[in-house]
C-alpha cells in the first residue's frame, strides 16, 4: 500500500529551511488487532485510540532503544489507561474503567465534557521511558488538564522539553490517528518564525477528527500548511505487538508460590492467567502446575523468557 494514503505507519516531516518539524501516525489493522479480544465502550475506546496514537508520536520524537509507556490515571470512568510503544513501533494498550460510569458517557468522542467525565478531577499523565541499555529510566508527569488528551500532550512537551508543540488526535472503531508539529529551539530567533508558528496553529485548528482519520499525510498537510514546502520522510511500519509469553507467566506463577497455585488448581481444576493487554489466556493443568514446581521444570525457565 502507498505509504502516504496508508495505515499502520508513522512518518516524519519538516518545513523546508525552517525550525519546524512534525510527525504523523495513522493506524488501521494494528488498532483493530490491538483490541481484538476486548470490548470497550465507545468513549473509552476513543481515548484508548488517541493514547495509542500519542504514544507513537512521543516515541517518534525521541531517540531511545526500549519502551515508552504513556499512562493516564484518573478519577472518572477511566481509572488507569496504559499505552506502550517500543522504539521499533510495536504498540499495545489497555484501559481499566468503571462500567456504569463509562456507559453514562454518550457518543464516541473523548474531548471536552466527555474527556472530563472519562478522567475526572486531579488526574495525572505520565510518560516513562525504559531504555534497553544501561537500565536507564526516565519519567515525566503532568496534571491531566484541558479539554483533551492532545492538550495534555502539548502541556507535557512544554513542561518536559520546553518545545512549543501542537497536537491533534482522533480515534474511532476502525482507525486512530495523530498529527504533531513542533517548533525547534534555534540559536538565533529567525525573522518570520513567529508568523510561521502562528500559521501552524491556525492550520491545526482547521483539522477535524474526520480529516485526521480519513486523509493521508499529504492531503492533511495541504490543509494545515497550504503555503509551505514540506519535506516528507519515508513511513515506518507500526504494528500491534504484545510481549507476553508462557515464560513470563511461568515466572509469575513461581513467584506466587507452590502452595497458592496448587490451591487455585484444586478450586478451579486448572490455573488460567490472562494477559491484560492482549487477553491471551495461559492455561496450566495439573501436570503443567506440577512441572512448574519441580527441579526439571525450573531448569528451563530462562530460555522461555522473551
Ligand atoms: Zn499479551
Amino acid at each position: 500500500m502507498d505509504a502516504d494514503v496508508g495505515f499502520d505507519t508513522v512518518r516524519r516531516f519538516l518545513i523546508e529551511d525552517q525550525p519546524v518539524r512534525g510527525h504523523w501516525v495513522r493506524l488501521g489493522a494494528a488498532w483493530r488487532e490491538l483490541r481484538a479480544n476486548g470490548q470497550y465502550p465507545p468513549a473509552v475506546r476513543a481515548l484508548l485510540g488517541e493514547a495509542v496514537a500519542a504514544s507513537v508520536l512521543l516515541a517518534a520524537t525521541l531517540k531511545f532503544r526500549g519502551r515508552l509507556t504513556l499512562q493516564m490515571q484518573g478519577h472518572g470512568a477511566v481509572r488507569l489507561l496504559v499505552a506502550q510503544c517500543t522504539h521499533e513501533f510495536g504498540v499495545r494498550a489497555v484501559a481499566h474503567y468503571d462500567d456504569s460510569q463509562a456507559a453514562a458517557i454518550s457518543g464516541e468522542a473523548c474531548v471536552g465534557e466527555a474527556f472530563r467525565a472519562l478522567l475526572g478531577e486531579g488526574g495525572r499523565f505520565t510518560v516513562t521511558i525504559e531504555a534497553d541499555e544501561r537500565n536507564l529510566r526516565y519519567q515525566g508527569i503532568v496534571p491531566l488538564t484541558g479539554e483533551s488528551l492532545a492538550q495534555s500532550l502539548e502541556a507535557y512537551f512544554s513542561a518536559s522539553e520546553q518545545l512549543p508543540t501542537r497536537v491533534e488526535l482522533a480515534a474511532d472503531g476502525e482507525q486512530c490517528a495523530g498529527l504533531l508539529l513542533q517548533k525547534l529551539p534555534q540559536t538565533e530567533e529567525r525573522s518570520g518564525i513567529g508568523a510561521l508558528w502562528q500559521a501552524v496553529q491556525r492550520g491545526m485548528r482547521r483539522l477535524d477528527a474526520g480529516a485526521l482519520l480519513r486523509q493521508g499525510l499529504e492531503p492533511l498537510l495541504g490543509i494545515v500548511l497550504p503555503e509551505h514546502d514540506v519535506r516528507l520522510f519515508r513511513g515506518i511500519a507500526v504494528a500491534f505487538e504484545c510481549r507476553c509469553g508462557e515464560g513470563r507467566v511461568t515466572t509469575l506463577l513461581r513467584a506466587l508460590g507452590a502452595e497458592e497455585v496448587r490451591e487455585i488448581l484444586a478450586e478451579e481444576g486448572a490455573v488460567t492467567v490472562t494477559c491484560e493487554f492482549c487477553r491471551r489466556p495461559y492455561r496450566f493443568d495439573a501436570q503443567a502446575v506440577e512441572a512448574l514446581f519441580t527441579d526439571s521444570g525450573a531448569a528451563d525457565i530462562s530460555p522461555l523468557i522473551h
